[in-house]
Protein backbone atom coordinates (compact mmCIF):
# COMPACT_ATOMS: atom_id res chain seq x y z
CA UNK A 1 0.00 0.00 0.00
CA UNK A 2 1.60 3.58 -0.44
CA UNK A 3 2.38 5.43 2.92
CA UNK A 4 3.60 9.20 3.08
CA UNK A 5 6.76 8.38 5.25
CA UNK A 6 9.34 10.95 6.68
CA UNK A 7 13.01 9.95 5.89
CA UNK A 8 14.82 12.58 7.38
CA UNK A 9 14.49 16.63 7.66
CA UNK A 10 12.23 17.72 4.70
CA UNK A 11 12.69 14.35 3.35
CA UNK A 12 8.77 13.21 3.18
CA UNK A 13 7.97 9.86 0.10
CA UNK A 14 5.20 8.16 -1.06
CA UNK A 15 6.66 4.99 -0.49
CA UNK A 16 4.96 1.46 -0.88
CA UNK A 17 5.05 -0.65 2.30
CA UNK A 18 3.61 -3.83 3.53
CA UNK A 19 -0.28 -3.50 4.49
CA UNK A 20 -0.50 -4.07 8.25
CA UNK A 21 -3.36 -5.91 9.64
CA UNK A 22 -5.89 -5.97 13.15
CA UNK A 23 -4.00 -7.86 15.59
CA UNK A 24 -5.61 -9.02 19.11
CA UNK A 25 -7.43 -6.23 20.48
CA UNK A 26 -7.09 -3.70 17.77
CA UNK A 27 -8.95 -2.11 14.59
CA UNK A 28 -8.00 -2.04 11.06
CA UNK A 29 -8.66 1.66 9.69
CA UNK A 30 -8.32 2.93 5.52
CA UNK A 31 -7.93 6.72 6.33
CA UNK A 32 -10.27 9.38 4.11
CA UNK A 33 -9.03 12.50 5.35
CA UNK A 34 -5.83 13.65 7.23
CA UNK A 35 -5.44 16.89 8.48
CA UNK A 36 -1.65 18.65 8.12
CA UNK A 37 -0.77 20.47 11.49
CA UNK A 38 2.26 22.58 13.03
CA UNK A 39 2.88 19.59 14.68
CA UNK A 40 3.57 17.64 11.36
CA UNK A 41 5.75 20.52 9.91
CA UNK A 42 7.29 20.78 13.17
CA UNK A 43 8.60 17.00 13.29
CA UNK A 44 8.92 17.22 8.69
CA UNK A 45 11.42 20.26 9.93
CA UNK A 46 13.68 18.28 12.22
CA UNK A 47 12.92 14.81 10.93
CA UNK A 48 13.16 13.98 14.73
CA UNK A 49 12.22 10.65 15.85
CA UNK A 50 13.55 8.65 13.01
CA UNK A 51 16.06 6.27 14.98
CA UNK A 52 13.33 3.51 14.33
CA UNK A 53 13.13 4.34 10.40
CA UNK A 54 10.90 6.16 8.26
CA UNK A 55 7.72 7.25 10.05
CA UNK A 56 4.21 7.51 8.66
CA UNK A 57 2.71 10.91 9.61
CA UNK A 58 -0.53 11.68 9.89
CA UNK A 59 -2.89 12.19 13.25
CA UNK A 60 -6.00 14.04 12.42
CA UNK A 61 -8.01 12.16 10.55
CA UNK A 62 -11.18 10.57 9.84
CA UNK A 63 -11.33 6.84 8.46
CA UNK A 64 -13.63 3.72 7.70
CA UNK A 65 -13.52 0.64 9.56
CA UNK A 66 -11.98 -2.34 8.08
CA UNK A 67 -11.35 -5.05 10.16
CA UNK A 68 -12.14 -5.20 13.59
CA UNK A 69 -9.40 -7.74 15.04
CA UNK A 70 -9.75 -10.45 17.64
CA UNK A 71 -10.42 -9.90 21.42
CA UNK A 72 -11.81 -6.19 20.95
CA UNK A 73 -13.57 -5.60 24.21
CA UNK A 74 -15.85 -2.86 23.53
CA UNK A 75 -19.76 -2.58 23.74
CA UNK A 76 -20.35 -1.11 20.56
CA UNK A 77 -19.29 -4.31 18.69
CA UNK A 78 -22.01 -6.27 20.23
CA UNK A 79 -23.89 -2.81 19.51
CA UNK A 80 -23.04 -2.95 16.28
CA UNK A 81 -21.67 0.54 15.80
CA UNK A 82 -18.00 -0.33 15.83
CA UNK A 83 -18.27 -2.13 12.70
CA UNK A 84 -16.52 -2.87 9.13
CA UNK A 85 -17.83 0.63 7.06
CA UNK A 86 -17.92 2.24 10.30
CA UNK A 87 -17.32 6.32 9.86
CA UNK A 88 -15.07 7.28 12.42
CA UNK A 89 -12.48 10.06 13.38
CA UNK A 90 -9.69 8.91 15.90
CA UNK A 91 -8.74 10.36 18.90
CA UNK A 92 -4.50 9.80 18.17
CA UNK A 93 -3.26 8.95 21.79
CA UNK A 94 -1.56 5.33 22.80
CA UNK A 95 -2.10 6.04 26.35
CA UNK A 96 -0.33 3.55 29.03
CA UNK A 97 -3.33 3.70 31.12
CA UNK A 98 -1.65 2.64 34.56
CA UNK A 99 0.89 5.68 35.24
CA UNK A 100 -0.16 8.56 37.06
CA UNK A 101 -1.60 10.48 34.92
CA UNK A 102 -3.73 8.05 33.41
CA UNK A 103 -4.70 6.65 36.62
CA UNK A 104 -6.72 10.18 37.03
CA UNK A 105 -8.26 10.44 34.56
CA UNK A 106 -5.75 12.75 32.71
CA UNK A 107 -4.90 10.60 29.79
CA UNK A 108 -3.41 13.58 27.51
CA UNK A 109 -0.74 14.10 30.21
CA UNK A 110 0.19 10.03 30.36
CA UNK A 111 3.93 9.75 31.17
CA UNK A 112 4.41 7.18 28.14
CA UNK A 113 2.23 8.50 25.26
CA UNK A 114 2.48 7.60 21.83
CA UNK A 115 1.04 9.95 19.26
CA UNK A 116 -0.19 7.58 16.89
CA UNK A 117 1.83 9.26 13.36
CA UNK A 118 3.79 11.60 15.06
CA UNK A 119 6.07 9.88 17.91
CA UNK A 120 5.77 6.55 16.65
CA UNK A 121 3.18 4.32 15.32
CA UNK A 122 2.47 4.44 11.02
CA UNK A 123 0.26 7.32 10.83
CA UNK A 124 -3.07 8.17 8.70
CA UNK A 125 -0.67 9.30 5.67
CA UNK A 126 -1.27 6.09 4.06
CA UNK A 127 -4.27 3.22 2.73
CA UNK A 128 -4.38 1.66 5.89
CA UNK A 129 -3.55 2.11 10.20
CA UNK A 130 -4.13 0.55 12.97
CA UNK A 131 -5.35 1.43 16.60
CA UNK A 132 -6.85 0.52 19.77
CA UNK A 133 -10.86 0.72 19.74
CA UNK A 134 -10.54 3.19 22.40
CA UNK A 135 -9.13 5.66 20.23
CA UNK A 136 -12.01 5.87 17.49
CA UNK A 137 -15.38 7.56 18.08
CA UNK A 138 -17.96 6.78 15.41
CA UNK A 139 -19.55 9.87 13.37
CA UNK A 140 -23.25 10.27 13.80
CA UNK A 141 -24.92 10.39 10.70
CA UNK A 142 -24.83 13.59 8.81
CA UNK A 143 -21.26 14.28 9.17
CA UNK A 144 -18.86 13.49 6.62
CA UNK A 145 -15.48 12.68 6.27
CA UNK A 146 -14.39 16.05 5.76
CA UNK A 147 -15.38 16.85 9.00
CA UNK A 148 -14.62 13.70 10.71
CA UNK A 149 -11.24 14.67 9.75
CA UNK A 150 -11.42 18.15 11.43
CA UNK A 151 -12.41 16.67 15.16
CA UNK A 152 -8.71 16.56 16.34
CA UNK A 153 -7.83 20.06 15.49
CA UNK A 154 -11.49 21.59 17.09
CA UNK A 155 -10.67 19.28 20.05
CA UNK A 156 -7.55 20.89 20.74
CA UNK A 157 -9.10 24.25 20.63
CA UNK A 158 -12.24 22.70 23.16
CA UNK A 159 -9.95 22.04 25.15
CA UNK A 160 -7.78 24.85 25.76
CA UNK A 161 -11.51 27.20 25.79
CA UNK A 162 -12.44 24.93 28.72
CA UNK A 163 -9.53 25.94 30.56
CA UNK A 164 -10.89 29.39 30.35
CA UNK A 165 -13.51 28.12 33.08
CA UNK A 166 -17.02 29.37 32.41
CA UNK A 167 -17.34 31.95 29.59
CA UNK A 168 -20.35 32.05 28.66
CA UNK A 169 -21.96 35.68 28.99
CA UNK A 170 -18.18 37.19 29.18
CA UNK A 171 -15.16 38.31 27.29
CA UNK A 172 -12.12 36.39 25.53
CA UNK A 173 -9.34 37.71 23.32
CA UNK A 174 -8.07 34.81 20.60
CA UNK A 175 -4.17 35.40 19.99
CA UNK A 176 -3.66 34.12 16.56
CA UNK A 177 -6.41 32.92 14.06
CA UNK A 178 -4.44 29.50 12.65
CA UNK A 179 -6.53 26.20 12.68
CA UNK A 180 -6.74 26.45 16.52
CA UNK A 181 -7.25 29.69 16.89
CA UNK A 182 -9.82 29.62 14.33
CA UNK A 183 -11.35 26.59 16.24
CA UNK A 184 -11.21 28.30 19.69
CA UNK A 185 -13.13 31.46 18.44
CA UNK A 186 -15.94 29.09 16.89
CA UNK A 187 -16.17 27.58 20.12
CA UNK A 188 -15.78 30.06 22.50
CA UNK A 189 -18.92 31.47 20.37
CA UNK A 190 -20.93 28.19 20.64
CA UNK A 191 -20.30 28.48 24.74
CA UNK A 192 -22.04 32.03 24.57
CA UNK A 193 -19.22 34.66 24.90
CA UNK A 194 -20.34 38.01 24.36
CA UNK A 195 -17.44 39.76 23.34
CA UNK A 196 -14.77 38.63 21.19
CA UNK A 197 -11.44 39.36 20.11
CA UNK A 198 -9.10 37.67 17.12
CA UNK A 199 -5.94 38.80 16.26
CA UNK A 200 -4.13 37.63 13.32
CA UNK A 201 -1.22 39.41 11.38
CA UNK A 202 -2.34 37.30 8.21
CA UNK A 203 -4.96 38.69 6.19
CA UNK A 204 -5.94 35.55 4.62
CA UNK A 205 -6.34 34.24 7.70
CA UNK A 206 -8.47 37.21 9.06
CA UNK A 207 -10.88 37.04 6.31
CA UNK A 208 -11.33 33.51 7.13
CA UNK A 209 -12.17 34.03 10.41
CA UNK A 210 -14.55 36.43 9.83
CA UNK A 211 -16.27 34.53 6.68
CA UNK A 212 -16.77 31.69 9.91
CA UNK A 213 -17.51 34.02 12.52
CA UNK A 214 -20.13 35.63 10.60
CA UNK A 215 -21.26 32.03 9.26
CA UNK A 216 -22.51 30.96 12.90
CA UNK A 217 -23.91 34.71 13.73
CA UNK A 218 -20.97 36.16 15.24
CA UNK A 219 -20.02 38.85 12.78
CA UNK A 220 -19.72 41.75 15.57
CA UNK A 221 -16.50 40.08 16.95
CA UNK A 222 -13.33 41.73 16.32
CA UNK A 223 -10.80 40.57 14.05
CA UNK A 224 -8.02 42.91 14.15
CA UNK A 225 -4.03 42.93 12.70
CA UNK A 226 -2.10 43.36 16.17
CA UNK A 227 0.53 45.15 14.26
CA UNK A 228 -1.91 47.94 13.72
CA UNK A 229 -4.13 47.45 16.46
CA UNK A 230 -3.55 46.84 20.02
CA UNK A 231 -5.22 44.38 21.20
CA UNK A 232 -5.15 44.81 24.79
CA UNK A 233 -6.31 48.27 24.23
CA UNK A 234 -9.20 47.27 22.57
CA UNK A 235 -10.12 44.31 24.62
CA UNK A 236 -10.02 47.15 27.11
CA UNK A 237 -12.56 49.65 25.45
CA UNK A 238 -15.03 46.23 25.00
CA UNK A 239 -14.90 45.23 28.34
CA UNK A 240 -15.76 49.29 29.79
CA UNK A 241 -11.80 48.97 30.82
CA UNK A 242 -11.92 46.37 32.44
CA UNK A 243 -9.92 43.47 30.62
CA UNK A 244 -11.38 40.49 29.31
CA UNK A 245 -11.78 37.38 31.28
CA UNK A 246 -9.87 34.85 29.31
CA UNK A 247 -7.00 35.01 26.27
CA UNK A 248 -6.23 31.87 24.50
CA UNK A 249 -2.64 31.69 23.12
CA UNK A 250 -3.01 29.98 19.86
CA UNK A 251 -0.30 32.72 18.43
CA UNK A 252 3.03 31.33 20.63
CA UNK A 253 5.20 34.24 19.85
CA UNK A 254 6.34 36.59 23.00
CA UNK A 255 4.45 39.96 21.90
CA UNK A 256 0.93 38.14 21.66
CA UNK A 257 2.00 36.65 24.88
CA UNK A 258 2.61 40.14 26.62
CA UNK A 259 -0.53 41.70 25.12
CA UNK A 260 -2.42 38.42 26.63
CA UNK A 261 -1.24 39.54 29.14
CA UNK A 262 -2.01 43.14 29.85
CA UNK A 263 -5.31 42.49 28.39
CA UNK A 264 -6.95 40.57 31.03
CA UNK A 265 -9.29 42.02 33.39
CA UNK A 266 -7.80 41.26 37.29
CA UNK A 267 -8.79 37.30 38.28
CA UNK A 268 -8.57 36.52 34.35
CA UNK A 269 -7.42 33.49 32.55
CA UNK A 270 -4.74 33.00 29.69
CA UNK A 271 -4.25 29.59 28.57
CA UNK A 272 -1.21 28.75 26.55
CA UNK A 273 -2.29 26.18 23.21
CA UNK A 274 0.39 27.22 20.83
CA UNK A 275 3.40 25.51 20.63
CA UNK A 276 6.18 27.93 21.92
CA UNK A 277 9.64 27.00 20.22
CA UNK A 278 11.54 29.87 22.52
CA UNK A 279 10.93 30.71 25.96
CA UNK A 280 9.15 34.26 27.12
CA UNK A 281 9.63 36.58 29.91
CA UNK A 282 7.04 36.87 32.45
CA UNK A 283 7.22 38.71 35.36
CA UNK A 284 5.45 36.74 38.46
CA UNK A 285 4.74 40.64 40.45
CA UNK A 286 2.33 41.74 37.57
CA UNK A 287 0.28 38.32 37.75
CA UNK A 288 0.56 38.31 41.44
CA UNK A 289 -0.66 42.16 41.92
CA UNK A 290 -3.93 40.64 39.39
CA UNK A 291 -4.22 37.33 40.43
CA UNK A 292 -3.78 35.91 36.91
CA UNK A 293 -3.98 32.11 36.09
CA UNK A 294 -1.32 31.22 33.22
CA UNK A 295 -2.57 28.06 31.93
CA UNK A 296 -1.51 25.43 29.43
CA UNK A 297 -3.50 23.33 27.53
CA UNK A 298 -2.23 19.85 25.97
CA UNK A 299 -4.50 18.35 23.61
CA UNK A 300 -7.45 16.92 24.52
CA UNK A 301 -9.29 14.48 26.89
CA UNK A 302 -13.19 13.72 26.73
CA UNK A 303 -13.10 16.38 24.42
CA UNK A 304 -13.89 14.35 20.89
CA UNK A 305 -17.23 13.82 22.20
CA UNK A 306 -18.86 17.30 22.65
CA UNK A 307 -17.02 18.65 19.42
CA UNK A 308 -18.71 16.05 17.46
CA UNK A 309 -21.82 17.23 18.96
CA UNK A 310 -21.07 20.65 17.97
CA UNK A 311 -19.83 19.80 14.30
CA UNK A 312 -23.41 18.04 14.08
CA UNK A 313 -24.99 21.26 15.33
CA UNK A 314 -22.93 23.50 12.83
CA UNK A 315 -20.86 25.02 15.40
CA UNK A 316 -17.78 24.74 13.08
CA UNK A 317 -18.46 25.53 9.71
CA UNK A 318 -15.76 24.75 7.24
CA UNK A 319 -16.19 26.95 4.50
CA UNK A 320 -13.23 29.28 3.15
CA UNK A 321 -10.36 27.85 5.61
CA UNK A 322 -9.66 23.99 4.67
CA UNK A 323 -8.77 22.98 1.31
CA UNK A 324 -7.98 19.40 0.03
CA UNK A 325 -5.13 18.05 -1.93
CA UNK A 326 -4.06 14.17 -2.77
CA UNK A 327 -1.94 11.70 -1.34
CA UNK A 328 0.39 11.42 -3.97
CA UNK A 329 1.16 15.48 -3.93
CA UNK A 330 1.64 15.08 -0.04
CA UNK A 331 5.71 16.06 -0.33
CA UNK A 332 4.41 19.52 -2.24
CA UNK A 333 1.77 20.18 0.45
CA UNK A 334 4.07 19.95 2.89
CA UNK A 335 5.96 22.74 1.23
CA UNK A 336 3.19 24.39 0.92
CA UNK A 337 2.24 23.95 4.62
CA UNK A 338 5.30 25.38 5.16
CA UNK A 339 5.16 29.09 3.22
CA UNK A 340 1.90 29.57 5.26
CA UNK A 341 -0.22 29.44 2.13
CA UNK A 342 -2.78 27.52 3.72
CA UNK A 343 -4.95 27.30 6.89
CA UNK A 344 -5.73 23.68 7.02
CA UNK A 345 -4.68 21.06 4.28
CA UNK A 346 -6.76 18.07 4.10
CA UNK A 347 -5.04 15.18 2.35
CA UNK A 348 -7.14 12.62 0.62
CA UNK A 349 -5.78 9.04 0.81
CA UNK A 350 -7.87 8.02 -1.93
CA UNK A 351 -6.42 10.50 -4.43
ZN1 LIG B 1 -2.13 18.18 14.70
ZN1 LIG C 1 -0.17 6.73 31.09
Amino acid sequence: MRAARLHGPRDLRVDDVPAPSAGPGEVLLRPLFTGLCGSDLHMWHGGTGMSAGPLTLGHEFSAEVVEVGPDVDDPRVAAGQLRPGALVSVEPMWTCGHCGPCRAGSYNLCRNMVWHGLSDRAGALAELTVVRPGMVHVLPEGLDAVQGALIEPLAVAHHAVGRCGDIAGGSALVLGAGPVGLAAALDLVARGVERLVVTEPSKVRRDAVSTVLAAVGAGTASVVDPTETDPAELARELTKGEGVDCVVDAAGVEPAFQSGLSALRPGGTIVTVATYLKPVSLHPLLTMLSEIDVRASLGYRGDFPPVVDLMAAGAFPIDGWVRQVPLADVAEAFELLDAGADIKLLVDAGA
